[in-house]
């Protein structure tokens, strides 16, 4: 009640004026909503202006800290008080008041000062809760059900307690090794899926902080709950063969009652917690589960005593990314009888999760749930190319009313699912397909008035979400899901478009940390599962570029600071294998896995010294901004050698080609700044040749795809990039869309390489070119020396027969966003600039043409004439006008 009425207070001095500007919104901690559970020390505030008039920008602030929401205010906040700071940062700005204690929520709260020297009220109080800080909090031991079998069987647990007082709050505080679900008085506890998500268990675990005070009630409660083996004991890599343990499977939780009356009890996982087997009788992440409903739990004999496991040690670390949650329901667009009088259920759509069956059966009858991306041509589902993966559920009725399952223990990629075992003919939400994803803030739009172009970009969408399940993984369906890393870190720039993704590579670096070894090299999968030794070129990069694509789309530093470590051995490993400046990554006359399935394949060895200097130079960049000179000198002097060496090795004079001669051969290379200034258009000029004698097709790579399309966007050839992008025929995105995809193939050819085997139809590499349409279509781009969009560039790039393009993108500071229209002759361009940000606004303009923003004339017949106080002319170049922006929403006119 009191927090109630103070947030009503503090509302309305905002809304009745008693300061001239809007107080900050949207307060974000360690970029989440009011979070709990956090175990960060100096978390991070994240504000934006409350202001969205022209020229909004901060230039003070004050911070705010306190344990009650009534004591936000200068003379009693008890926790943190920053003073007023001269400063235009609102993004990630670290907490750094009193010492944090454990599960504690804090309050906070900001105001800001405007270009004016006008300051805002407080805005809204925002909290974030820790979570345990040190490892004596836990009270907890961990606890299994002695002689699971083999393979193992799932565990259910049970520990009823009794609540005789007043309760304030409760917090559940748990994981599970395999992954487990937990009910408290029969109704999930949080709305997570698959926690407690993937980490190298070889070292840590995460766990999950619940709020359950609404689920814990006055008497009897039972709180309840299953574990299954999942990542941790179910068998990872091809065919299953890598497992972190044999079991048993093993549940810490630590339910935190906090009375009213100031006391507090503790129900913790120790041997007075009951084990029985599950229902479910089978569960692999492969495979898929069977849940036998008739299996009676409440049957008193199957339970007894848990064990307390006293040998095990694992680090615990808070979830401090996104959970996996339920991101949409599908319900199927077409059901077809097969001849044995099995149904095919379409859900229209390649998606990732799991699927809640409805049935009514008779006791001991199975329902059989088979899942495909494909069906054969008679209907059927073709798991071919799932290869060793079964992905088949079984649900054995228990035989009474309309039963109800969704399995808990595994997920699957799919578009069809073939039931059999019905007696009834089903309707379409008797099987509905739930949509899983790591539930990133995915905020990002794009749509241009080519369908096509709108339909391969939804397709990334749906491969990021697919693939962004805890890990970045190559693809979710087969009997692989692994981290690969050269994957996700060409796709990094895409995804970071299409969603706000630095929690959860922060996590995925930890990972990737967590394989590294003492000589520096990393895996080529992370967590590392199969594939030993050092990481291959393109693939091991991704401990550089990961994090260096985090800073570059928030500004974050922590995450080049908690990495440079990591970052630098990686640099100094390939150093340590490079002879005369050269890094060669070889094994009995192999280079590596290149351009990775590209058309025309290119030479391997190049790549090595590519990403080696690539490394080396996002390091030098990482080392200057941390401050770290003398590092920063060092490997600044040792890049113009590396270059050459490259240069040396790889070009040939000759030919006036890069080894290989293939777009990627030279696309690599021009990307990654290692062509020497003289011969860069002879370079684009190769490009250019290859693209044409291919009549406008990419026969790229998973690396070399990525870059082809900007290259020639930025060196005047954009319409050939645009006859790319628009490519229908083989190999094209474009095909793949034709020929029906719904999510991104691995292969160009996916549709016709035979046999079914490395042939995923859910692969995120080939949907890196998203970010040209956000980048060149809707002229959406990063300044490099302005990290986070503080100051951005809006340069649409209209082509060929384009009628308008838009895209909004999440940016820390709020949403950005480009919209253009071309009709008539007239170029019209909408943008927002959110507040304490600006951007270089950049116009096609053709001779003689003016330039207006509103009643603004800006340039007259080609000439700049002007602005005003939030619109700099800047210069006419090369056909485009340029303006420096400030804050707001602005609506340029080309005519
Ligand atoms: C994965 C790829 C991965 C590759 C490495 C494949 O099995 O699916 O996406 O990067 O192996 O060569």
């Amino acid at each position: 009640m009191k927090i109630h009425l103070f947030v009503c207070l503090l509302a309305l001095m905002a809304s009745v004026g008693c300061s001239r500007i809007g107080a900050p919104v949207n307060l974000r901690c360690e970029y989440r909503d009011n979070p709990i559970g956090l175990d960060v020390q100096s978390p991070r505030f994240t504000w934006m202006a409350g202001d969205t008039s022209r020229g909004t920008a901060q230039t003070a602030y004050q911070i705010l800290v306190a344990t009650l929401p009534e004591k936000l205010t200068e003379g009693e906040a008890d926790v943190w008080n920053s003073g007023v700071v001269a400063s235009d940062r609102s993004v990630l700005v670290p907490f750094e008041g009193k010492k944090l204690r454990s599960s504690t929520r804090y309050y906070w709260t900001v105001r800001t000062w405007n270009q004016d020297g006008k300051a805002s009220a407080f805005s809204l109080p925002a909290y974030w809760e820790t979570g345990k800080l040190n490892r004596s909090d836990w009270k907890a031991k961990w606890i299994c059900k002695p002689d699971t079998g083999t393979p193992l069987r799932s565990v259910a647990f049970k520990k009823p307690f009794e609540v005789k007082k007043e309760l304030k709050q409760a917090r559940l505080y748990a994981t599970g090794l395999g992954n487990y679900v937990m009910q408290l008085n029969g109704r999930k506890v949080g709305d997570e899926f698959l926690s407690p998500g993937w980490t190298d268990y070889n070292y840590r675990v995460q766990y999950q902080t619940y709020d359950v005070t609404d689920q814990v009630k006055a008497g009897d409660n039972l709180l309840d709950g299953m574990l299954g083996n999942m990542w941790w004991s179910s068998g990872l890599g091809w065919a299953g063969a890598v497992t972190y343990s044999n079991g048993p499977l093993r549940l810490l939780a630590q339910l935190e009652l906090d009375y009213a009356d100031g006391s507090q009890e503790i129900i913790a996982t120790d041997p007075t917690w009951q084990v029985a087997f599950s229902p479910i009788v089978e569960n692999t992440i492969y495979h898929g589960e069977t849940y036998d409903a008739r299996i009676d739990l409440s049957d008193p004999s199957l339970w007894q005593p848990a064990s307390v496991i006293d040998d095990f040690e694992i680090e615990l670390v808070a979830r401090n990314d996104e959970p996996i949650r339920l991101e949409q329901e599908l319900k199927p667009v077409a059901i077809h009888k097969m001849e044995g009088g099995d149904y095919v259920f379409d859900m229209g759509q390649n998606m990732v999760g799991l699927t809640r069956l409805k049935v009514k059966g008779k006791p001991g009858q199975t329902i059989t749930l088979r899942y495909a991306e494909l069906l054969h041509p008679d209907g059927t589902v073709a798991q071919e190319n799932l290869r060793s993966a079964k992905a088949t559920d079984r649900y054995i009725c228990k035989g009474e009313g309309t039963e109800e399952y969704i399995p808990s223990f595994t997920y699957h990629g799919f578009r069809y699912v073939q039931v059999s075992g019905l007696t009834e003919e089903p309707a379409p939400e008797d099987l509905i397909g739930l949509v899983l994803c790591s539930d990133l803030r995915f905020e990002g739009t794009f749509e241009c008035s080519e369908p096509m172009i709108n339909k391969f970009w939804q397709n990334t969408l749906w491969g990021q979400k697919g693939n962004m399940v805890s890990i970045p993984t190559d693809c979710p369906q087969r009997d692989e899901r692994l981290g690969w890393m050269g994957d996700a870190q060409v796709f990094a720039p895409t995804a970071s478009y299409n969603a706000q993704t630095a929690p959860f590579y922060t996590k995925w670096m930890q990972d990737i940390r967590d394989s590294q070894a003492p000589e520096g090299w990393v895996t080529d999968v992370c967590p590392y599962v199969v594939v030993g030794g050092p990481a291959k070129p393109a693939w091991g990069d991704a401990v550089v570029i990961v994090p260096w694509e985090v800073y570059r789309y928030t500004g974050d530093t922590r995450i080049l600071e908690t990495n440079y470590q990591a970052m630098k051995a990686w640099v100094d490993y390939m150093t340590s294998q490079s002879k005369d400046d050269l890094y060669v990554w070889e094994s009995n006359g192999w280079y590596g896995y290149g351009d990775w399935v590209a058309v025309e394949a290119s030479p391997g060895q190049p790549l090595a010294q590519i990403y080696y200097h690539e490394s080396m130079s996002i390091l030098a960049k990482t080392a200057r901004l941390l401050g770290k000179e003398e590092d920063a000198a060092r490997y600044e002097a040792l890049l113009p050698r590396l270059a050459q060496a490259f240069h040396k090795a790889y070009y040939e004079t000759d030919k006036k080609n890069y080894m290989g001669g293939t777009q990627c051969a030279n696309v690599l290379p021009y990307w990654f700044g290692l062509v020497p200034e003289e011969i860069k258009s002879q370079v684009v000029q190769n490009i250019v040749d290859n693209v044409i004698a291919k009549d406008y097709h990419p026969t790229t790579g998973f690396y070399a795809t990525a870059y082809l399309l900007p290259i020639l966007s930025e060196t005047g050839h954009h319409d050939i990039a645009w006859k790319l992008a628009d490519q229908r025929t083989y190999p094209s995105w474009g095909y793949m869309v034709e020929q029906g995809a719904t999510t991104i193939w691995e292969l160009w050819n996916s549709d016709k390489e035979r046999p079914e085997g490395m042939n995923s139809r859910n692969h995120f590499a080939y949907g890196s070119v998203v970010a040209w349409y956000y980048g060149y279509l809707a002229g959406i781009r990063l300044l490099d020396e302005y990290p986070g969009y503080k100051k951005f560039r809006i340069a649409p790039m209209p082509v060929g027969e384009l009628t308008y393009a838009k895209a909004s993108v999440p940016s820390e500071y709020g949403m950005i966003s480009s919209s253009w229209t071309k009709r008539d002759g007239v170029f019209r361009l909408e943008v927002v600039i959110p507040g304490n940000t600006s951007a270089l606004v950049s116009v096609p303009l053709a001779d003689g043409q003016s330039v207006a923003e509103g009643t603004d004339v800006l340039v007259r017949d080609g000439e700049m004439t002007g602005g005003n106080r939030f619109i700099r002319p800047l210069d006419i170049q090369e056909g485009r006008a340029v303006f420096e922006v400030t804050a707001g929403k602005y609506v340029f006119e080309v005519k």
